[in-house]
């Protein structure tokens, strides 16, 4: 097993589209990092995340937008040898993508926000009141710089090749090893 970098954008948005929440991480105004779970969208090359108008998160990202957003999936504990610590490992596949966030004012692109939000969840459509519009903040991240790496994938070239068309077509090639 190995830990192989991926570059194929369509690698890097399934293992995108897997994941049920991401991590976003900031710098507040002290320097200092502060890192939450988030609810996600994503369609090309921007990720999407909404928010009440006020709290902390919103206060430091007013101030700077810089935002380093991280996915992972497939996590799946592996092991050479049952009793040496140092032969495990955590097989995953993961995604860390960097970019400058901007607040949707437009009560429309705002709606459209939203409907990517909920396509990462649901295959319903969803209408939304304007007050329930106006009272949610929309964050937009275009990917100035992403990385994927897969951990603990097989050495075998054809099991890599079959591993990638399996991820491709949204299936979990570590789950059905
Ligand atoms: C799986 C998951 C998905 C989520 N998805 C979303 C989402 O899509 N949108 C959204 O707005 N929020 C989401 N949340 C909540 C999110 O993590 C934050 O709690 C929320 O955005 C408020 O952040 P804030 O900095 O404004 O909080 P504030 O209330 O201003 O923070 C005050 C203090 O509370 C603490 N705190 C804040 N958040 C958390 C937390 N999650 N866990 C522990 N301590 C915390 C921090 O120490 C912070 O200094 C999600 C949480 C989870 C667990």
């Amino acid at each position: 097993m190995k830990t192989v970098q991926h570059k194929d954008q369509e690698v890097i948005e399934a293992v995108i589209r897997k994941c049920d929440i991401c991590f976003i991480g900031v710098v507040d105004q002290e320097n200092k990092p502060y890192v939450l779970p988030m609810n996600f969208g994503y369609r090309n090359n921007v990720i999407y995340l909404h928010s009440a108008p006020e709290g902390r998160i919103v206060d430091i990202l007013k101030n700077n937008p810089n935002i380093c957003v991280t996915f992972s999936t497939d996590h799946e504990l592996a092991y050479q040898n049952l009793e040496v610590a140092c032969s495990y490992r955590m097989k995953s596949k993961s995604v860390v993508a960097m970019g400058k966030v901007t607040f949707e004012q437009d009560m429309e692109l705002k709606r459209e926000g939203l409907n990517i939000l909920m396509e990462q969840y649901s295959e319903k459509k969803f209408e939304y009141s304007d007050p329930a519009v106006r009272n949610v903040l929309i964050w937009k991240v275009p990917i100035d710089h992403v990385s994927c790496k897969e951990f603990g994938a097989p050495h075998d070239e054809y099991k890599m090749k079959r591993n990638i068309e399996e991820l491709k077509k949204g299936k979990n090639p570590a789950a059905e090893a």
